[in-house]
């Protein structure tokens, strides 16, 4: 009987937080969230084809419904099996159905910058493609991983470092901000983790970390579903679970 209450009660949890997601945007209290962006060329720098579906989509949809000029800067084209070629065109897909225009969407395939754990990426030559695409498309603010990279892979957190390295050297004022990663109880507490996420941005009165509350997950699934090459169950369930398909916490790098 205990584990019938404890299944139920998770349940119920889980509804009433995706309906508090859903609804936050109508909430007083929730009018200064993401209030930090204002219009702007914003420029999403990912490692892989399905990074931006799979951790940032929250991110991607605030900025979209705001306005906003998003362009994506895809490092690599995901060669690790051979399927980089395919999962090129998939990333285009993926854009469409978050409502990014393709022609805003750039992916680099530069043989030292090779799709695969142990692969060491440059932080020098990160920080100089990124650079090239900043100055060539005018952009004001950089969003990328944290020095973890939500999953911990290397090229993740090779990303991170060579958007610092860049930070630390350009002349312009250009904002940075990084996708907090979460542990493995809040990775995995799908909309739940809403409460501690509010918690923590309403925290930071300076506003330097921002919760970004997802108002369309479905499209989550929707563009994650373009990568049908990666589409397996396992990343199905990871999307139905992920607190990165309702929430994105951003912090703002110093
Ligand atoms: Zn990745």
């Amino acid at each position: 009987m205990a584990w019938i209450l404890i299944i139920s009660s998770i349940l119920l949890l889980w509804i009433f937080s995706l309906c508090i997601l859903l609804l936050l945007p109508r909430f007083s209290f929730a009018k200064h969230l993401g209030s930090a962006f204002r219009k702007r060329n914003v420029l999403l720098v990912i490692a892989h084809p399905d990074d931006e579906s799979m951790f940032f989509t929250p991110t991607i949809n605030f900025l979209t419904s705001k306005g906003h000029n998003v362009q994506i800067l895809c490092l690599s084209i995901g060669d690790a099996d051979g399927k980089g070629n395919i999962r090129k065109k998939e990333l285009f897909q993926a854009c469409v159905a978050l409502k990014v225009p393709m022609q805003q969407l750039k992916i680099v395939n530069h043989p030292d910058l090779q799709d695969g754990f142990g692969k060491v990426w440059n932080h020098s030559l990160l920080a100089k493609i990124i650079e090239e695409e900043i100055t060539s498309c005018c952009v004001d603010m950089i969003i990328t991983f944290d020095n973890y990279g939500v999953s911990g892979h290397c090229n993740h957190r090779d990303v991170h470092c060579g958007v610092c390295m860049l930070h630390d050297t350009l002349q312009r004022d250009i904002e940075v901000w990084e996708l907090v990663s979460n542990n493995i109880l809040r990775k995995y507490s799908g909309p739940v983790d809403i409460w501690w996420s509010l918690f923590w941005a309403m925290s930071h009165s300076n506003g330097t970390v921002q919760c970004l509350a997802n108002e369309h997950s479905r499209r989550s699934f929707i563009a994650m579903a373009q990568h049908s090459s990666q589409w397996v169950w396992f990343r199905k369930l990871f999307v139905a679970l992920s607190s990165y398909t309702y929430i994105n916490t951003l912090r703002k790098v110093k």
